[in-house]
């Protein structure tokens, strides 16, 4: 058998072999090969990349604004170029399938778009005549070296909600992907320097938690983006918080969709199940909670049912594959589990992804439906991550907003009717981040931020959108007195 190959850190501009000799191996989750292995790196790495980051910083920083955005309109275009080899990548590693992961190096690419505008976005403002011939100016400059965490759900639309906003404004960057998913982050580096990103702007450190403390405690890391799951979202603002960085962590999800006795049903069908079983329920906007009206539980949960037995299980390489695997083993017994404790607390299994015809190699589970869950359970409670979704019957809107609101999340919440009146009722009084409006994954657009509430988000600025100028930016406000000129 071929030797697997390992895989390099990115620093200073170069493919650099990590200090460690911990390795962890990388696995196609469809066919549960190992494709490479992935260093654990060490402090002395991730202390490394931060004092080159470092060092950079105090160039890049002077670079012309348009001159660093020209470079990310040089990164666009590499990454269409290159789109269908990258979304090959994520499926390969990732699992979900060919049409999601192009969506996703799409989702990634808007992202450079919108931090290609810095030179308008970064402009400060000023006023005149605050006091006689007083004037005050607002400049905005780069913070240093951002560190960035990420999972290994979207490998490179999370990154892009990071790096290229936070390099187009003058920091310089250290990635830490995801040790199950770190392919894409070297195509990602490659294309980088294919554009002239200068050598130290931006740099990759693979590995675990102990790169993760790493940036966590260096000195020269002032701020920090961190996208995964509640309890190490929650460790890591702490931690950087008590660090004096900036922090933005983006955790973990449960979402509830709405479905109204005067929804449309087949579009509502259409829509929940391709958010909550595509990306095989792997994504922080899954819808995983489904609250239906009385009058329309069982129309809806008959056709949600047979169209979700219907959907194609397999390699997302395969030709009209819906629903791929989840990311490792421990993924797949984990919500078997879920599913067992599901049984053993009283919901009732309507549809069964233990039994259909999931391929035997590969961590594969079905589309999973539980009716008559209650909020109690932990079906309801959980983010289980997985293709799994409980359904709970109520009688009018406002106990189904209730009944969301009582989930420790808060990312997204849709609505499915057609009725002006539900809908501002639903707007005014879910607690979520992110809405959607007859429609199944409401992930906002690079433009607009992206955070949730509640445990679903740690911080103050969300990710993307102006609030990432924020994020990535300090001010220096300049207040000015010009005596006026004497013209005697
Ligand atoms: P995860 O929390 O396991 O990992 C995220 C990152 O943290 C990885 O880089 C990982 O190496 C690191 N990490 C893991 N355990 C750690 C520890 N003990 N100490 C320090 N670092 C650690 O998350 P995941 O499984 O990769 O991703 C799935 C989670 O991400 C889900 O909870 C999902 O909801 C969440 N997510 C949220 C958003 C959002 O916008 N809110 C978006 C995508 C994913």
């Amino acid at each position: 058998m071929a030797e697997v190959r390992k895989i390099k850190n990115f620093i200073n501009g170069e493919w650099v072999e990590s200090k460690t000799t911990k390795y962890e191996d990388v696995y196609n989750p469809a066919t549960g090969e190992v494709i490479a292995q992935v260093p654990l790196s060490t402090k002395e790495d991730i202390d490394y990349a931060a004092e080159v980051a470092a060092e950079a910083f105090k160039k890049w920083r002077n670079v012309p604004v348009q001159k660093r955005a020209r470079i990310l309109f040089n990164f666009q275009q590499l990454l269409q170029q290159n789109k269908d080899e990258l979304a090959r990548l994520i499926t390969i590693e990732n699992g979900k399938n060919t049409t999601e992961a192009l969506g996703e190096v799409g989702r990634g690419i808007e992202n450079v778009e919108f931090a290609a505008g810095a030179p308008a976005l970064m402009m400060g403002d000023s006023l005149t005549n605050i006091a006689t011939d007083v004037e005050a100016t607002n400049y905005r400059y780069p913070i240093g070296v951002v560190g960035g965490i990420t999972p290994f759900n979207f490998p490179m639309m999370v990154p892009c909600w990071m790096f290229p906003m936070a390099i187009a404004v003058g920091n310089t960057f250290v990635l830490k992907p995801s040790e199950r998913t770190p392919l894409l982050t070297e195509k990602l580096a490659d294309l980088l320097t294919e554009a002239g990103l200068p050598k130290g702007v931006f740099n990759v450190v693979n590995g675990a938690h102990d790169v993760v403390n790493g940036i966590l405690d260096h000195p020269e890391v002032k701020a920090i983006s961190f996208v995964g799951s509640k309890p190490v979202g929650e460790y890591v603002y702490k931690r950087g918080s008590q660090n004096l960085k900036r922090v933005q962590a983006l955790t973990g999800a449960k979402n509830h969709s709405i479905v109204l006795n005067d929804a449309d049903l087949d579009l509502a069908t259409t829509n929940v199940i391709a958010s909550a079983f595509g990306s095989a329920g792997e994504r922080c906007m899954a819808c995983s909670v489904v609250t239906v009206e009385e009058g329309v539980a069982d129309e809806f949960l008959d056709l949600l049912v047979k169209r979700s037995k219907e959907v194609k299980i397999g390699n997302g390489l395969d030709e009209g594959v819906f629903l791929g695997p989840v990311i490792r083993e421990e993924n797949k017994t984990r919500t078997l589990g879920y599913i067992q404790k599901g049984i053993e607390e009283g919901a009732k299994l309507v549809c069964d992804g233990r039994e259909l015809g999931a391929p035997e190699e590969g961590y594969f589970v079905g589309p999973t439906i539980f009716d008559g869950v209650t909020t109690d359970m932990s079906i309801w409670k959980d983010e289980i991550f997985a293709p799994v979704l409980s359904i709970i019957r109520v009688k009018n809107l406002k106990e189904a907003v209730e009944t969301a609101n009582e989930s420790e999340f808060a990312n997204g919440a849709c609505i499915y009717t057609s009725n002006a009146s539900s809908i501002r009722y639903f707007r005014e009084n879910i607690d979520a981040g992110m809405l959607g409006v007859n429609l199944g994954v409401p992930a906002p657009m690079a433009f607009f931020p992206f955070s949730g509430w509640k445990s679903s988000f740690f911080g103050t600025l969300p990710a993307n959108g102006k609030d990432s100028v924020e994020f990535y930016t300090r001010k220096k406000v300049v207040t000015a007195n010009y005596k006026a000129p004497s013209f005697e």
